[in-house]
């Protein structure tokens, strides 16, 4: 792994320093449906009128963009869209690739692998809960694409089940990088616990069903979070439970990672909705 990361970085910079412009246009691309809507616009499904090859593409509004002041924070003065920026960069098989990228006067278009398999979000909610096994297959990948990402000093800071996608393999395709950011060190991060909270939280709710720290009062639910009061149905295995009150210990110097080693697979953000440490 060691390697292989040395190698990526290689690649990641050069392409980060370098970063690929208008690699397609709009004629190319024929309109098939819409998948979804994004925070700043819509996610629809294209296909390349000469290849005949699917795609997702993510449309982004730059007045929306502008309207909820989020311009810092999305735009990139180099290479125009922070998502973007990160997208034709990095490089590897658990994270969704970028095919394109192009603007016009109104939109920003990421044209993306489209993976046919849906979020984990749906797949949970139709099966109630994953088996351990099949939690701790989605939650390897996970480890190893935020492995990859943090050797490169990212973060994803939106780490869910709507952004866990599963490719035609079975295999996940982690999407939506609009609150990743470069930060100067991962390591720091770690050493302050901070790191694998996310983690933690979305292997419970793989698990078990339903978010840790659940509560019918918001309220209550933030005290649950202060507290560290978690609850474990009777199927949890003991060496799961033993995993899960690591990753979410309140004392963040007992906290799974704390001592700096191992990834950090972070979700700590203001305004992301899984912000949970
Ligand atoms: P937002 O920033 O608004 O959350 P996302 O990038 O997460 O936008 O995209 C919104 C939704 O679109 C995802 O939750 C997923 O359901 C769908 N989606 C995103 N990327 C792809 C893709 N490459 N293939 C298929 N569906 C996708
Ligand atoms: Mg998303």
């Amino acid at each position: 792994m060691k390697e292989f990361l040395a190698r990526a970085k290689e690649y990641f910079l050069y392409r980060w320093e370098h970063p690929v412009q208008n690699t397609a246009s709009s004629d190319q691309l024929e309109l098939l449906k819409m998948l979804g809507i994004s925070s700043f616009g819509r996610v629809v499904m294209v296909r390349n009128w000469e290849s005949g090859d699917h795609y997702e593409m993510k449309i982004l509004n730059k007045q929306k963009v502008v309207k909820v002041k989020q311009v810092k924070h999305v735009l990139n003065k180099k290479c125009v869209l922070n998502e973007k920026c990160i997208l034709q960069a990095i490089n590897f098989p658990f994270l969704v690739k970028l095919h394109f990228s192009f603007r016009d006067n109104s939109n920003l278009y990421l044209v993306m692998e489209y993976v046919p398999g849906g979020e984990i979000f749906s797949h949970l909610w139709h099966v109630g809960r994953f088996r351990e096994p099949h939690a701790c297959f989605y939650a390897t990948q996970i480890i190893l694409a935020f492995q990859y990402l943090h050797s490169l000093k990212f973060v994803h800071r939106d780490l869910k089940p709507e952004n866990l996608l599963i490719d035609h393999q079975g295999y996940l395709q982690v999407t939506d990088y609009s609150f990743a950011k470069r930060v100067r060190s991962c390591m720091q991060r770690l050493k302050q616990g901070l790191g694998l909270v996310g983690l933690g939280v979305l292997i419970y709710e793989m698990a078990v069903g339903f978010p840790s720290f659940n509560a019918n009062q918001r309220i209550q639910m933030f005290q649950n979070i202060v507290s560290g009061k978690l609850q474990f149905p009777s199927l949890i295995s003991s060496d799961l439970k033993d995993l899960l009150w690591s990753l979410l210990q309140v004392d963040l110097t007992k906290r799974l990672g704390a001592s700096g080693t191992g990834s950090a697979t972070s979700s700590t953000t203001s305004g992301s909705p899984h912000a949970t440490g």
